[in-house]
């Protein structure tokens, strides 16, 4: 007889009401909201705030309270709400560690994705074009398939690496690494905590045109003297010489065959003595988790032509496109590192 607390399959089976109060709780402003008063407020003035009906904001506000997204206490026989420590910091917008936009993508991208999961298991390919009418013959021309949707994703791609970044640029000692690209650098935000990290390394940031465009623009400002910029394809154009790439969450993209296409052209621009630092998140050999890995490999199904991969895996596609001493590290967080050598 099992005790319905111990029933997880309870609490599988309606995940997607938590994630869906908290990203309807975002999209409504509500933790802005918050942030913004000088005082907790009541049911009254959150639902005039957001612009929504009382009813609904009641009941809305009740599960956050329930999720810890919300601190409750009672003044003069009103109910007050005020946000909590982490509310605070991960889900205003102004906050620097904000997962406001990641959280926006998981909502209006990711969630509808998945809708069409099933499919995605029976048919072993992404679901852009049941759930948006895009075609992806290039994958990047469905991701990015409108102004939009790249900036969202991007912004998606930024937030991480404010919490987890430091993590994996020092899981190995980059120092004497000086001449850094970062292929698919994107935002440039583990660019940032690259430089941070090492103060004689200079990062260049390559990527397809109208993302170098975008993140000059709104991601990397003019005080990162040392984080510069490459507009290209790298299954096209040719790859400039250096002392260390940065592949960061590239090869989840892409399969085997793609993987190792890109892993020895980056192995040929490579200077004697460089490496390609490979950042992911691994999954075990036997197959036992992370859970994280595992679910985003659902993920990598439903939106890219790749999958996560295990350590070994890694090792195999480094080493058939050259690369030696293959060492690994797990940082105990969401990334690992993986780097090889020439
Ligand atoms: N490295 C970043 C990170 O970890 O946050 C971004 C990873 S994102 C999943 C993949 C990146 O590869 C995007 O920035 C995308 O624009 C870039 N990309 C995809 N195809 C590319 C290509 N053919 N040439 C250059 N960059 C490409």
């Amino acid at each position: 007889h099992t005790h319905t607390q111990d029933l997880w399959i309870l609490d599988y089976m309606e995940g997607f009401l938590v994630s869906k109060t908290l990203f309807t709780a975002c999209e409504l402003g509500v933790f802005d909201l918050l942030a913004s008063s000088q005082h907790p407020l009541s049911l009254e003035e959150v639902a005039l705030g957001i612009r929504a009906s009382q009813d609904g904001t009641e009941r809305l506000l009740a599960a956050c309270t329930g999720l810890d997204l919300l601190n409750t206490h009672t003044q003069d026989g009103h109910v007050m709400y005020s946000n909590t420590e982490q509310s605070s910091v991960y889900l205003t917008q102004s906050s620097p560690v904000s997962l406001t936009q990641s959280i926006h993508y998981s909502s209006k991208t990711i969630y509808l994705c998945w809708h069409y999961l099933t499919d995605a298991v029976r048919e072993g390919s992404n679901q852009y074009e049941k759930a948006f009418g895009v075609k992806s013959e290039h994958l990047f021309e469905a991701l990015y398939r409108s102004e939009e949707e790249m900036v969202k994703f991007m912004q998606l791609m930024n937030s991480i690496w404010n919490i987890c970044g430091r993590d994996v640029v020092t899981a190995f000692n980059l120092s004497p690494f000086t001449t850094i690209y970062d292929l698919g650098g994107c935002s440039g935000a583990l660019a940032k905590q690259c430089v941070l990290a090492y103060p004689e390394c200079t990062v260049t940031i390559f990527d397809l045109p109208k993302v170098v465009k975008t993140s000059r623009e709104h991601f990397v400002t003019d005080d990162n003297q040392r984080v510069s910029f490459h507009e290209g394809d790298f299954f096209k154009d040719a790859l400039p010489d250096a002392d260390l790439y940065i592949l960061a969450r590239i090869l989840h993209d892409w399969t085997d065959v793609r993987s190792i296409e890109l892993l020895t052209k980056v192995y040929r621009a490579c200077r004697p003595g460089g490496g390609v630092l490979v950042v992911e998140a691994l999954l075990c050999e036997d197959g036992s988790g992370p859970l994280t890995a595992q679910l985003y490999s659902l993920n990598m199904l439903v939106q890219t032509e790749g999958k996560e991969r295990t350590a070994a895996e890694y090792t195999a596609l480094l080493t058939a496109a050259g690369f030696q001493n293959i060492q690994v590290e797990r940082t105990g967080k969401i990334y690992d590192a993986v780097l090889g050598r020439k």
